[in-house]
């Protein structure tokens, strides 16, 4: 059984949690996308963690962690997780890495620096990790796979062409240091002794593990709008954030894939640039961020406060659609409890007409966010285990919300811990 933990929208949703708490009940947690650019934050009795590479089911004895050749692995970020999770006093974990997941290579992560450097003004909001320069180098077919440190002789030669192409670059295009042949042999070679007890065909255990019916999570980074193909593309991120991607992402058969639960949470935040058309600014905006999630609403990678906006009804049923959600995890309401009322967004006008199918990035940026008002419910609603005690307007909201997306809002979460949650 195969199940999918993805976003509707721009990411942070709080994915981390849900999967955290389905993990539970499964035996494996897939990352199959992404790498060390975005993170999940986790609370559970061990203290709160900042995940960037590790999957969220790692702190279950019984869950093995994976890896998935999907993933932009970054081996030093990686290894580092690792020893963090380990000191604060959680199990050592259990972890899979394929032998086909590509490497973050130490030039990627200068190259990201430089490109926003040289872009200034009209740079991505890149969060500098290298991921772009990655998953570019991946498709122009001069990445390096995690079985290729297994061979020294082929990696030398594969070096020796890469870093010459590179330093036309590093020279002339970023005038900055160039590369050095030996040194990002040394550093190769460190890399794959830190990996080497991780490696394994990780397909040939999922898929043994499909056939002997083990509970599949599949976690995802981000959500939908930050899709190369799907999202509000150039400010996208550079690998699919989709539900369907898991299956490519972590080598098992699409059909396998029974449940998508995609995360929506209860109101808007962004990181990084592009259109977001229920944005509020100021005041407004600086209360909700300040209150949001566990802590406020500020990046887990980059510490940046996020964009702030109301909840998006047009962006999240494109969200929730895209996925092909099968139920939808509603998170973050708790939060929402100060508000006297909660303007939502149903509606974009785009010259002069409203529609509530999300559009292409062009007809986006000139969209213009149609509201209506619900009132607010003016209490805390943390601790409460049953729909039915939730106050009248707290239902109202999550009503409009699932009638307007049109996808079953199955869970609740009203609190940033794993019981901290509301079944339907
Ligand atoms: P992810 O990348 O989608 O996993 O999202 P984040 O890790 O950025 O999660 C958002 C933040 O919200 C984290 O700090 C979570 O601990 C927190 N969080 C998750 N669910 C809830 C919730 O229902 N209520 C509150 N108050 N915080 C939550």
């Amino acid at each position: 059984m195969v199940k999918a933990v993805v976003g509707a929208n721009w990411g942070d949703e709080g994915k981390g949690k849900i999967t955290d708490m389905l993990a539970e009940k499964a035996d494996f947690v897939v990352r199959f996308q992404g790498g060390a650019n975005a993170g999940h934050t986790i609370v559970n009795k061990y203290g709160k963690f900042a995940l960037h590479t590790l999957p969220s089911g790692i702190f279950y004895d019984h869950t093995t962690s994976i890896i998935g050749n999907g993933v932009a692995l970054d081996i030093p970020v990686f290894c580092k997780e690792i020893q963090t999770v380990v000191e604060q006093g959680a199990p050592m974990p259990k972890i899979l890495v394929s032998n086909r997941a590509q490497i973050v290579m130490p030039y990627h992560v200068l190259f990201d620096q430089y490109e926003e450097e040289r872009l200034g003004k009209k740079s991505f909001g890149s969060t500098k990790s290298g991921i772009a320069p990655f998953y570019s180098d991946k498709y122009a077919k001069i990445g390096f796979q995690v079985s290729e440190l297994f061979d020294d002789e082929r990696l030398l030669e594969k070096v020796e062409s890469v870093v010459e192409k590179k330093n036309v670059l590093l020279e002339h295009m970023y005038h900055k240091p160039l590369l050095k042949v030996d040194e990002l042999m040394t550093t190769l070679r460190e890399y794959r002794d830190m990996i080497a007890p991780y490696v394994a065909d990780v397909s040939v255990v999922l898929h043994q593990a499909i056939k002997e019916d083990k509970v599949i999570l599949l976690e995802g980074q981000l959500g939908t709008l930050k899709d190369p193909d799907h999202g509000i593309y150039p400010m996208v991120t550079s690998s699919s954030t989709l539900a369907a991607y898991g299956a490519i992402g972590a080598g098992i058969p699409p059909y396998e894939i029974k449940e998508v639960i995609t995360v929506c949470k209860a109101y808007s935040s962004a990181v990084g640039a592009g259109a977001f058309v229920s944005e509020i600014f100021g005041e407004e905006a600086d209360e909700l961020r300040r209150r949001g999630g566990d802590g406020g609403e500020y990046g887990a990678t980059t510490g940046r406060p996020r964009r702030m906006g109301w909840f998006d009804c047009v962006a999240s049923k494109y969200g929730c659609r895209m996925q092909g959600t099968t139920g939808v995890a509603f998170t973050v309401l708790d939060v929402l409890g100060y508000l006297d009322e909660l303007p939502v967004c149903v509606g974009y006008e785009i010259d002069g007409e409203v529609t509530t199918d999300f559009p292409v990035t062009t007809l986006l940026e000139k969209a213009k966010p149609v509201y209506e008002v619900l009132p607010g419910w003016k209490c805390d609603i943390r601790g409460i285990k049953k729909y039915e005690e939730l106050p009248e307007n707290c239902r109202k909201y999550i009503e409009f919300v699932e009638e307007q997306i049109g996808y079953p809002i199955t869970m609740i979460s009203n609190g940033p811990g794993r019981d901290d949650i509301i079944y339907r």
